[in-house]
């Protein structure tokens, strides 16, 4: 048997237990049919079901929230401390189940493995990061005047929804509820119809662990149902939302009745700036990578290169070779690059662009069109030649396309990069030190590297600007999401009362 075929072998044992009664909720720590309902999970590699799933409505919404809710009331009491100690015990959990985890988000998502292996490792760290915050994560500051000692607290904002993304499941999961929990809120998630299994792996993994019924609930279904619920439901507090920019619109709208406290991490069509005195070698292995990496479907891919014009032309005949010889595959091979999209409707729209791209004029440099592989594999793409004002430059893909544009200057570098609605990251590569501050306090984005790919360190901010998001996670930003803060004012004298009536 090949490494592969092994590998394969592995991964039906993992599914196995989807085969035969459909995927359930979990709410109050138990599993729950719902309605009865279900709707297929598909495997992108050859969009065969791989479960059957129950499908949510408002009524099962309800009774999620009403459960985080009574669990809320025990939930923000324990102690920072004994949050910590679950929480690690939830990533020891994770780590110990991380290849079930890989296998499955592969086979769900149709992203490689040679990344996801990695994905479900980071999901135990989003969770140790902040079980080692959790103790703080109600400590405020301390704000005296002459006459007023002023001090803030923390305390959890009550029962909170997490709605997630199909194209990092795990990771994007434990990144929104491992604060959540540290904060000492109780969590509705409703994750990705497209990409539901790790999700309750994630839910199952942690009541096995020791969290208590009823802290993280799991509600599956579609976005216009379940989905809307969850952001209409008057216990839930806030709404964490990772996904596409007009379904946080949709979001906004939904929760304007009950007030929602709204979390929006949205998309993007983030520059890479490649000057003429970048380590261009360097530059070109990271504007691939951050492209062509996880199959393109990306929030922070660097899907705009804009190349210096004296580059140009030598550094767009390297990428196309290069790009030609990404190694597309079945996602559990270690070789694979470039594993299946998540579903056929998502790969017409991505090779709709290619359509674009022609009808504009741009050249098609490597790729443009579907890959024999099978119905979900799409070559990866390059187009350059391009303007900023084409359809290919101004609109998310989410696929392995990238689109290069010169430029002749900083300045117009600048208003390239600037003008498009997104503002995620920006990737600078120069080697003039000056020039790397200019450009990355003046380009809109709310996170930029400089001779750098993605490079995440959990304590910094991760969030957009413009349609890319509002709002930061990461280190203590999260807890300013999750947490209300209270502000404390204690006299400490007998200052002046101003007497009325008197
Ligand atoms: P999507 O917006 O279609 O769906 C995301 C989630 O929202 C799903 O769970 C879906 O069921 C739910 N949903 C849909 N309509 C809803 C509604 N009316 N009310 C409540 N919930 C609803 O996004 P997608 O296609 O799953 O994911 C791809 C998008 O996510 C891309 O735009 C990508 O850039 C973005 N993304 C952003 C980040 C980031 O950190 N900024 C990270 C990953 C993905």
């Amino acid at each position: 048997m090949s490494k592969l075929e092994q590998s394969i072998a592995r991964a039906q044992e993992y599914l196995a237990r989807f085969k035969d009664k459909p995927l359930l909720h979990l709410i109050d720590g138990k599993a729950d049919a719902g309605t009865g309902t279900t709707f297929e999970t598909l495997s992108p590699i050859d969009n065969s079901p791989l479960a059957k799933v129950a499908r949510g409505t408002g009524a099962e919404i309800d009774k999620a929230a009403k459960a985080a809710k009574r669990a809320f009331l025990s939930w923000r009491k324990t102690t920072g401390e004994q949050r910590r100690e679950l929480m690690h015990k939830i990533a020891d959990a994770i780590e110990a189940r991380a290849e079930e985890i890989a296998f499955v988000e592969c086979m769900d998502t149709g992203q490689p493995i040679r990344y996801m292996s990695k994905a479900a490792l980071r999901g135990a760290e989003n969770f140790r990061f902040y079980a080692d915050r959790a103790p703080q994560a109600a400590d405020g500051l301390s704000l005296p005047t002459d006459t007023h000692l002023n001090y803030t607290r923390r305390a959890p904002i009550g029962p909170v929804g997490v709605i997630t993304p199909w194209n990092m499941p795990f990771m994007l999961s434990t990144w929104k509820i491992a604060p959540a929990l540290a904060a000492g809120c109780t969590v509705v998630h409703k994750p990705a119809e497209w990409s539901p299994l790790t999700a309750a792996l994630l839910a199952e993994i942690a009541l096995e662990a020791g969290l208590p019924a009823g802290v993280l609930n799991v509600v599956h279904g579609y976005g216009e149902d379940a989905g809307r619920a969850l952001t209409e439901h008057p216990d839930i507090k806030a709404i964490g939302f990772v996904g596409e920019t007009t379904t946080g619109s949709a979001i906004m709208a939904q929760g304007s009745q009950t007030l929602k406290r709204v979390h929006f991490e949205l998309g993007g069509k983030n520059p890479v700036i490649v000057f003429a005195d970048a380590d261009l070698d360097r530059a070109l292995d990271a504007v691939l990578f951050m492209i062509y990496s996880l199959n393109g479907e990306r929030c922070t891919s660097s899907s705009r290169a804009l190349v210096h014009a004296s580059i140009y032309k030598e550094f767009a005949e390297k990428a196309a070779e290069r790009v030609k010889k990404i190694k597309l595959g079945h996602p559990l091979d270690p070789a694979t690059e470039i594993g299946p999209l998540i579903h056929p409707r998502h790969v017409a729209k991505v090779l709709s662009f290619a359509d674009a791209a022609k009808q504009e004029g741009a050249t098609i440099a490597a790729g443009g069109g579907a890959s024999s592989l099978g119905q979900n594999y799409v070559e990866p793409t390059l187009f350059t030649g391009a303007h900023n004002n084409m359809k290919i430059a101004q609109e998310e893909i989410f696929g392995p396309v990238l689109t290069m544009i010169p430029f002749a200057d900083e300045q117009e570098a600048l208003s390239i990069a600037n003008d498009v609605r997104y503002g995620l990251t920006a990737y600078i590569w120069t080697r003039d030190v000056g020039r790397a501050h200019r450009v990355a306090q003046a380009v809109e984005a709310g996170m930029v590297w400089v001779n750098s790919e993605n490079v995440r360190h959990l304590p910094a901010p991760f969030g957009g600007v413009k349609s890319s998001g509002i709002g930061r996670d990461g280190g203590d930003y999260s807890f300013d999401f999750y947490m209300e803060t209270k502000n404390i004012a204690i006299a400490l004298g007998d200052h002046k009362i101003s007497r009325l009536g008197v």
